[in-house]
């Protein structure tokens, strides 16, 4: 017995888990995209947000109320791209694979958003990262439960 109580036992144990151990498999669709598409690759995907890509690398993401702002703001669904309306670099909030799960936790809180890429670094001056996993409210309450039943 080793003295510590439940909670300080549950944040040690959080805070040896890495992205890595974690994230999920993205979704990613290039800017081209047309809105009408992408928003079927959401039902089919199961997923509340995507990953746009621009020769490869991440160049935004969009998420369910971006498609519900331009579908009632009568834009033409099959006409317009995914680009035109995406959330872009540099403003994309993002993690690496070596990051601790709690610090992409806080990132999903502080900016107030449902998930992040997880990326890999290309070329940091030219802002160009390549998506190789996703983290998101579902993947922390995930990690929650099982810390909860394995303790
Ligand atoms: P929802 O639209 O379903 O509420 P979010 O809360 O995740 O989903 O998204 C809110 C806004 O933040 C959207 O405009 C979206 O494009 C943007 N957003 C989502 N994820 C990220 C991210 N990782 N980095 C930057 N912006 C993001």
């Amino acid at each position: 017995y080793t003295g510590k109580t439940t909670l300080s036992f549950i944040s040690e144990k959080i805070k040896g888990i890495k992205v890595a151990d974690v994230k999920s498999i993205p979704i990613v669709v290039s800017e081209e995209t047309s809105l009408y598409d992408a928003i079927v690759t959401m039902f089919l995907e199961d997923v509340s947000s995507i990953f746009i890509t621009n020769n490869g690398y991440i160049s935004g993401v969009v998420s369910r109320k971006d498609f519900l702002k331009n579908a009632i703001g009568g834009t033409d669904l099959h006409k317009i791209p995914v680009g035109v309306i995406m959330t872009r670099m540099p403003n994309i909030v993002f993690v690496k694979s070596e990051d601790s799960i709690l610090s992409a936790a806080i990132k999903l809180i502080e900016h107030e958003i449902d998930s992040l890429p997880v990326v890999e670094e290309i070329d940091r001056d030219k802002r160009n990262y390549k998506v190789v996993g996703r983290v998101t409210k579902t993947t922390i309450t995930r990690l929650f439960v099982e810390l909860g039943i394995n303790s």
